[in-house]
């Protein structure tokens, strides 16, 4: 039955087109790219660096005393987890639903990732976290608020107190982002920031490091390779502080430059902006959704202000012959989608089954999760008409295959030209 295919909504932007960087950084990068003094300890006489500046201000944004920027998100987590002091057997408490950089930052310094089990909103499990604690003695957890689901920070942060765990928070979907009031960042002893192109400010790769701690401070500048130059920091603790440690850490290179710093400085102040724009998207998403029989939305705590650069929806109980079916049949109406449950990492929706290297103990709340978690990027390149769109196309497609008496009567309806 082919004939009322020529009247099916279709979807023709791009899911993966980010918005140009503001002309203001353009031209700070040219001004940057004209004098050429990229490095960022190379400096005119009088110069302060873009890159110093970004720390400050990314610092007062968050309402955080000390701010490093380096070269990526992965390269922020591996700085805190050496600052914090990790080594080679140590295990570290993370989320099993987070991305690859995550478990690789523990990885990369020998140590252990212990996975802990995830609930249906996408969060950390606490009893789990719990228990995982006092098996391992772990004294540290990456805590990643993977896709932006924020648990209810301040019992995690109880909790992991009574437990004797630290906090290193993963803001790559978070920055900008709070909980009762209180930025995404401040609750851990040290937070991790991207600025990849896909996160909430685009410098093609980048990130920052923060924290309150002016021994933890100093010890990232050191580490990030700051060839004794730390005293040009401005978000950093003052040089005394750098006394007692500077010939004691290890120089692992991983620093931003002024080109990279210049492209972010305008992008700081439309952060407020953007996440007022990622949350009509989010409503249009969550309302051309609502109340689809066979799929169901996460819960959004009223606490949680997110900054919903993507969005998530659970297929409960589905097969997967059924979903690669939606997501085939979505694709063909321009709709991307990706599935968490499939077998094989695809792009960027590895699992931590998928980490071999950590050998990971198997989850079973978690891949009952997984196996139904559908997961889209929302560009602000979208516009609210274009989400509703979406949602309507996804909506069809849930209802026609959820539906469907079995997936091969849903394979033989039409799905593309
Ligand atoms: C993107 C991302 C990071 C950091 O990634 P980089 O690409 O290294 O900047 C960290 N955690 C999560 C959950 C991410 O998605």
């Amino acid at each position: 039955m082919r004939t009322s295919f020529g009247t099916m909504e279709r979807f023709t932007g791009s899911f993966t087109q980010q918005e140009p960087i503001p002309e203001a950084g353009i031209a700070a990068a040219l001004e940057v790219l004209r004098h050429g003094r990229l490095h960022r300890y190379n400096t005119a006489p009088g110069e302060v660096a873009e890159t110093a500046l970004l720390e400050e201000e990314f610092a007062a944004f968050l309402g955080a005393r000390y701010c490093l920027a380096v070269a990526s998100g992965g390269y922020a987590m591996t700085c805190a987890l050496r600052a914090m002091g990790v080594t080679a057997g140590e295990p570290v408490l993370t989320n099993a639903f987070t991305l690859a950089p995550v478990p690789g930052a523990i990885a990369s310094l020998g140590a252990r990732p212990v996975f802990i089990e995830t609930n249906e909103n996408l969060t950390i499990d606490f009893t789990h976290l719990e228990r995982m604690a006092g098996e391992t003695g772990a004294r540290l957890l990456l805590l990643s608020h993977m896709r932006g689901h924020m648990a209810d920070m301040p019992a995690l942060i109880a909790l992991c107190n009574r437990l004797g765990v630290k906090v290193i928070e993963d803001c790559a979907h978070t920055m900008g982002a709070e909980w009762a009031g209180v930025p995404s960042g401040r609750f851990g002893v040290m937070a991790c920031f991207s600025t990849q192109t896909y996160k909430h400010m685009n410098s093609g790769e980048g990130g920052f490091v923060t924290t309150d701690d002016p021994e933890l401070a100093a010890r990232s500048v050191l580490l990030s390779g700051s060839y004794m130059l730390y005293a040009r920091h401005r978000a950093a603790p003052p040089p005394e502080a750098f006394e007692g440690l500077r010939l004691e850490i290890p120089n692992v290179s991983g620093r931003m430059d002024n080109l990279r710093a210049a492209i972010l400085r305008p992008q700081v102040a439309l952060l407020g902006e953007r996440r007022a724009r990622w949350t009509v998207l989010h409503e249009a998403m969550q309302a051309g959704l609502a109340a689809t029989p066979g799929l169901r939305l996460t819960h959004r705590p009223e606490a949680e202000r997110h900054v919903a650069s993507s969005f998530q929806f659970l297929l409960p109980d589905w097969a997967p012959a059924r979903i690669t079916a939606l997501i085939a049949a979505c694709a063909a109406r321009g709709v991307e989608l990706k599935w968490f449950g499939a077998p094989e990492p695809v792009a960027f929706t590895s699992r931590y089954d998928h980490w071999l290297y950590a050998h990971p103990q198997p989850l079973p709340q978690t891949d009952r999760v997984l196996a139904g978690l559908i997961d889209m990027r929302l560009p602000l390149t979208f516009s609210a008409e274009d989400v509703a769109r979406i949602a309507r196309i996804i909506r069809a497609e849930v209802l026609r295959i959820g539906q469907a008496e079995t997936v091969e009567t849903v394979a033989a309806a039409p799905l593309a030209d």
